[in-house]
């Protein structure tokens, strides 16, 4: 194998060590905003639980208000039950005590709906208050967990990359520069030919280049520009 192969397979190497690690910074980032939302859900679903019962609780003071309103006019009605004049004034006082105890009764049945509501939201609530500082707990460990491997990854990443750098120059300066480019657009700058085949991108090289390529030496894909090396 040239000196130029070993250098760019060696090369080859520390940058996939890049690229996983950039992979998994990725992944690394991408649960952290996942949890991180899971946490603001939470809080969401709760803060709407409790506006949900303040609704509830306003409305069943709305009825207590209209209740005492119509059980007012009822009672005065009752009052003046004895001073009735003639059967028109009975007939009208009867069709409006039927209506407003009509109107009682729904009030009432209201409130009792709005009570049921109010008693089932914050059982669901307390539920949730008792899980929530657990789960919170949790994610806020699992998101710093994630923090520290995120930097550790970091830190590698930068390392392999510097490392690459280092190594980089001991290819010459053509060579080098083709073989930058193809990291940086492809992130893999060499590949083995199995068979006349080109690992990189699956294309049949013409035969003059496996030639070059059985003597070792620094030739590219014709048709992805890589270079090409025999694997043993
Ligand atoms: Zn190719």
């Amino acid at each position: 194998m040239s000196p130029e192969i070993f250098t760019m397979l060696e090369l080859q190497s520390i940058w996939d060590k890049v690229l996983a690690a950039k992979n998994e910074i990725a992944r690394s980032r991408h649960a952290i905003d996942f949890w991180r939302n899971e946490m603001k859900a939470m809080e969401a679903k709760m803060a709407d639980l409790r506006s949900r019962v303040n609704q509830l609780k306003s409305n069943i003071k709305q009825k207590e208000l209209e209740l005492h309103d119509v059980e007012s006019r009822i009672q005065f009605l009752d009052s003046k039950k004895n001073s009735l004049k003639s059967q028109r004034e009975f007939d009208s006082m009867t069709t409006e005590l039927e209506s407003l105890n009509k109107k009682k009764d729904e009030i009432e049945s209201n409130m009792l709906q709005y009570m049921e509501d109010v008693d089932a939201i914050e059982g669901e609530l307390d539920v949730l208050q008792q899980e929530m500082p657990k789960r919170l707990n949790q994610i806020e460990n699992d998101v710093e967990q994630l923090q520290h491997k995120l930097e550790s990854l970091q830190k590698e990443a930068e390392d392999n990359a510097a490392q690459f750098n280092t190594h980089i120059v001991k290819l010459p300066l053509d060579i080098r520069a083709k073989f930058a480019k193809l990291i940086e657009t492809k992130g893999n700058g060499i590949v083995p030919l199995e068979n006349g085949t080109c690992m990189g991108c699956h294309f049949q090289v013409p035969v003059y280049v496996r030639d070059e390529v059985a003597k070792s030496k620094a030739v590219t894909c014709t048709n992805c520009g890589r270079f090409l090396y025999f694997k043993n």
